[in-house]
């Protein structure tokens, strides 16, 4: 029997047609990309879409300058180069990415996975998976499983169950993750039958998807708070998104909303060189400042790390503001996030450079 989930998925936006019945589209524009990248909107999702071009539409609705982009690779992260068997990614020594799914609940426009999400000729059948289980059963060095895809959510509960079953079965797995869009996309896919299954795997930890504050409602937060009542922490990945996120006023009110619906930020990705997406990536100073506004201005829980991909596939380099701004003898001179000045002793022992580069002048009370 199909549950309320996947009858609201069977009502997607698969059509340009269907676009053009609410919004002024070129349907034959937008039919010339989806015949090389698909397009599926929730219906949930569509209607967050006030108007055309805004930050719901930019990420969801394709674009024509997808088929214009001269710079991007199809796989820029080596992860097919990194997969020891189909859909499996070994890049880090203690933990594996498995991809379990390749379809989502919305297609998004700037997916790194662009290359194969979406597509039915890359198939992740049972057999596949089963053959990702066996890998991780024989490699005692993993630890750490991250279940991915496409969205793994989009699995029925009885799939996801028998995958979580397995992995937990491996004595040398100590931490499950999930990754995950579908509480922004399709969030009423968050049952609380599907919430008390994920509830038996722990240590279980979600990651969820959220760009933009508008992505945060009433029916989003919902299903963040099943998660979390079920125990599971909740992280937040976003995507440095021209003309979506690029903001340091937009991506404060994000990253604090996001704390009042129980999930906190962990990765701000710098965009990676996928083919097709090249209208979407900023300059890496704009989440430099974007990072700078965070830094100490609001809770330091709301802070995501800001990370590069590297492509080749060297995993996620953290890009940082620089507050330590050099080194005078003995001591670090540096910057809060006022832009006040102050230093602290290389050595801590160094009594002497503490009375005399103390801002105030003064010792420090605690010894
Ligand atoms: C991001 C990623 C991980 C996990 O990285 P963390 O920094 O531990 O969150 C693992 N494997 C692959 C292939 C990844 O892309
Ligand atoms: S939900 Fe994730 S995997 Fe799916 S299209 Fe969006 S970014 Fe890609």
């Amino acid at each position: 029997m199909a549950e309320e989930w996947e009858r609201l998925l069977s009502q997607s936006i698969t059509e340009p047609e269907q676009i053009a019945g609410r919004f002024e589209i070129d349907i034959e524009a937008l039919r010339a990309v989806t015949a090389i990248y698909p397009m599926r909107i929730s219906k949930y999702y569509f209607d967050l879409i006030e108007e055309v071009g805004d930050p719901i539409w930019k990420q969801c609705v394709p674009s024509p300058l997808e088929l214009q982009d001269p710079y991007g690779f199809d796989d820029p992260l080596n992860e097919e180069g990194q997969s020891p068997v189909p859909g499996l990614i070994h890049r880090y020594p203690d933990r594996v990415l498995m991809a379990v799914s390749n379809s989502c609940a919305t297609y998004c426009r700037f997916c790194t996975r662009k290359r194969r999400v979406g597509r039915q000729e890359v198939e992740l059948s049972r057999a596949v998976i089963a053959e990702q289980i066996r890998y991780i059963e024989r490699h005692p060095s993993i630890r750490d499983v991250i279940i991915s895809g496409g969205d793994p959510l989009m699995l029925p509960d009885a799939e996801i169950e028998r995958i979580l079953r397995r992995l937990r079965a491996i004595p040398h797995v100590e931490i499950l993750r999930i990754g995950s869009r579908i509480p922004v996309t399709l969030p009423q896919r968050v049952t609380p039958k599907l919430a008390k299954m994920l509830k038996k795997y722990h240590p279980l930890y979600i990651n969820v998807h959220f760009n933009h504050p508008r992505e945060i409602t009433e029916e989003s937060e919902r299903a963040c708070g099943l998660l979390a009542d079920a125990g599971i922490p909740l992280g937040n990945q976003s995507v440095l998104l021209k003309g979506v996120n690029d903001d340091p006023a937009i991506m404060k009110d994000l990253v604090q909303k996001l704390l009042r619906i129980r999930v906190r930020p962990y990765y701000l990705f710098q965009m990676d060189l996928v083919k097709g997406t090249h209208h979407f990536r900023t300059e890496v100073e704009v989440g430099i400042k974007i990072l700078e506004a965070l830094i100490g201005h609001t809770s330091g829980l709301a802070v995501p790390r800001y990370v590069i991909d590297a492509p080749g596939g060297g995993g996620k380099i953290p890009i940082q503001p620089e507050y330590v701004l050099r080194a005078d003898g003995d001591s670090l001179i540096m910057r809060n996030y006022k832009g006040e000045i102050y230093s602290y002793p290389k050595a801590p022992q160094m009594e002497g450079a503490i009375k005399s580069r103390s801002p105030d002048g003064k010792r420090p009370k605690c010894r």
